[in-house]
């Protein structure tokens, strides 16, 4: 859970960085930044916190340049300190400035650490995207992409990456294809966002997404573009097998976009993996009315997370849509907070119901996912006692019982509820009359191209372990 986004070719990159942070801030909320380059040296700010209180405009001001990335960053792996916040910016040999920004986990960071220590490395961060650029400056070549494919060879997770030098900004997206990451143009501009909505506000065009494992290469000549991963030449009797660089992995490649995405996490007026998430969102809610449908007098959603489906919903079942719980628009995602307590807090701080639409009704309740447990019993809470008579709670997606490697932050197995209570057990925890999910079938019917989405946190089928 992070956003990156990056520009090429305009006159003040860093202002236009600021702008499409800013779209991208519901993906983290914990630490912003931006690097820019004038063609000759590399610039960083960053601090802790909204990228709003991050920046002043001296501090844009000083980020001069026609290209640049940014990050807002919410922490998956590491610590929340200033340290950890990207972009991350180091000089090589011969002084060559590099900086990235990492959307995504990669899994064997502890492994690839090590070995660099043992080779005499030093770390300045617990993050896994310094031991990229770790492996980069260690690489042989003086090619800067045959570095950068020798580097993430030995990768394994998920990950979109921005990367900013002097004189190049490069795009690339794991084989998987885990995160999002697209293209966006604006006369001769080239941009590249997390997600689509922040074109929109720096004015470009969507053009087409960076594909897993596609090198986007943007300078002077304009955009090139390469895969790094390619099937094996050698037959193999059992799998199919690939190659990145002189590696052959030892897994199969599949596509595996994060179904998650259009369940929560990205905005509704973005496309992620070229599909529209507004209209995802909304077939969910249909098809979860188709499947479960229940008596009641009105259907309402724990704002925002749920509207859209509830929308679906409303819709399906001919049921009345009301705006059963006022969100108050001044606090964050509470989810997003990585301190439990001030998670728990939140969520009255957030919500509040209105009795005069509730009082005496029975209620179908739409949210988009039950992770802990936790937030949902406290919402429920607030709407039994504001009188309503009978309360269902209908959840748009299937019951999330494994955690995310590739990027989410879904907690361990054991502070998942689904992973240890049974549907009626999580029914009595929450408090309501009843609850049911979507099906997993009846989620993957929503998107264009179901085999093409990753399913793990529902289905426990990892692609890559
Ligand atoms: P809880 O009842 O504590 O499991 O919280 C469920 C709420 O958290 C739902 O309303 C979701 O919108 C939200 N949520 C689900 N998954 C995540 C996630 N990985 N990160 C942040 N928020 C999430």
């Amino acid at each position: 859970m992070c956003g990156i986004f990056g520009v090429w070719g305009v006159k003040e990159a860093s202002s236009l960085i600021y702008r499409g942070l800013f779209a991208l801030q519901h993906r983290g909320q914990e630490s912003a930044g931006i690097v820019a380059s004038d063609g000759k040296t590399l610039r960083l700010h960053r601090g802790m916190g909204l990228v709003a209180n991050t920046f002043t405009k001296d501090d844009i001001g000083r980020l001069k340049g026609s290209s640049g990335i940014g990050h807002v960053r919410y922490s998956t792996a590491g610590l929340s300190r200033i340290e950890e916040a990207q972009p991350l910016l180091i000089s090589c040999s011969e002084g060559e400035q590099i900086a990235i920004a990492h959307n995504g986990n990669i899994l064997n960071s502890g492994n690839l650490k090590g070995r660099l220590e043992r080779e005499g490395s030093i770390f300045q961060t617990i993050s896994d995207s310094e031991v990229i650029l770790h492996r980069i400056a260690r690489a042989k070549t003086r090619d800067f992409i045959s570095n950068l494919i020798s580097s993430i060879s030995l990768l394994k997770g998920g990950y979109s990456l921005l990367f900013l030098l002097k004189d190049k900004m490069v795009a690339l997206r794991d084989p998987f294809g885990f995160r999002p990451l697209s293209i966006g143009k604006r006369g001769k501009s080239i941009f590249i966002a997390s997600e689509t909505s922040a074109f929109d506000l720096v004015g470009a065009k969507y053009i087409r997404d960076v594909e897993p494992g596609e090198i986007v290469i943007i300078d002077k000549s304009g955009l090139t573009s390469i895969f790094y991963v390619q099937p094996s030449p050698q037959e193999h009797l059992t799998t199919k097998s690939y190659l990145i660089g002189d590696y052959e992995l030892p897994y199969p490649i599949r596509k595996s976009y994060c179904i998650f995405e259009h369940i929560y996490f990205a905005r509704p007026d973005s496309l992620v993996f070229s599909e529209g998430v507004y209209s995802v969102r909304k077939m969910l809610g249909r098809k979860l009315g188709a499947e479960n449908r229940v008596s009641a007098d009105m259907v309402i959603s724990v704002p925002y997370s749920g509207t859209i489906a509830a929308m679906g919903y409303a819709e399906e079942t001919d049921m009345p849509y009301e705006l059963g719980l006022v969100r108050n628009n001044y606090i964050g995602r509470t989810f997003i907070n990585p301190e439990h307590s001030m998670r728990e807090a939140g969520v009255s701080i957030k919500l509040n119901p209105v009795v005069d639409i509730i009082a005496g009704k029975r209620i179908v309740v739409i949210d988009d996912s039950i992770v802990r447990g936790t937030t949902s019993r406290k919402i429920i809470g607030m709407i039994r006692r504001a009188g309503a008579k009978e309360i269902h709670l209908r959840i748009s997606s299937p019951p999330v019982r494994h955690p995310c490697y590739y990027g989410i932050d879904t907690p361990t197995e054991k502070e998942l509820i689904a992973s240890k209570k049974s549907l009626s057990n999580i029914r009595d925890f929450i408090g309501v009359d009843s609850l049911e999910y979507l099906s997993l079938e009846g989620m993957l019917s929503c998107v264009k191209n179901p085999r093409d989405y990753c399913t793990a946190c529902f289905s426990g089928d990892y692609p890559i372990l």
